[in-house]
């Protein structure tokens, strides 16, 4: 981490509002989510008779509803952890810098992603190895 140049307080302070509102969003994007996913395995649980005549290839793509919608919950759980590690690292003063190589984050990024934690080389090769 070089220490020469560290994001000023105001601009972390700017940073902090952005991601305590996506923070908000996201949670609340969460809770819907869950709440759809339950109420339909509520739905199928208690299933009347009557879901015998149901086709199987409907039960798949309920199935398949519910799954992506979990899914999508993981993927929304995943950005709100990586909010909660930006928001440390504004704690830290440690925020708007690669985490892997200390490099500068462009504020340009840091605006589109206020969550992101690694330079665009440091990104890829995340990406690549998720793959
Ligand atoms: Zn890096």
């Amino acid at each position: 981490m070089p220490k020469t140049e560290r994001m000023k307080k105001e601009k972390l302070i700017v940073f902090r509002k952005l991601l305590d509102r996506q923070r908000g969003e996201i949670s609340s994007q969460i809770q819907h989510l869950g709440d759809e996913a339950l109420n339909k395995t509520l739905r199928e649980s208690s299933g009347n008779l009557s879901s015998h005549t149901l086709h199987m290839a409907d039960l798949a793509t309920d199935n398949y509803d519910r799954d992506f919608s979990l899914s999508l919950v993981g993927n929304e759980q995943k950005v709100l952890n990586r909010i909660d590690e930006a928001l440390k690292r504004i704690e830290d003063k440690t925020y708007g810098y690669c985490i892997k190589c200390g490099k500068k984050l462009p504020e340009k990024r840091l605006k589109a992603v206020p969550y992101a934690e690694l330079c665009i080389k440091h990104q890829e090769e995340e990406e690549s190895v998720n793959k």
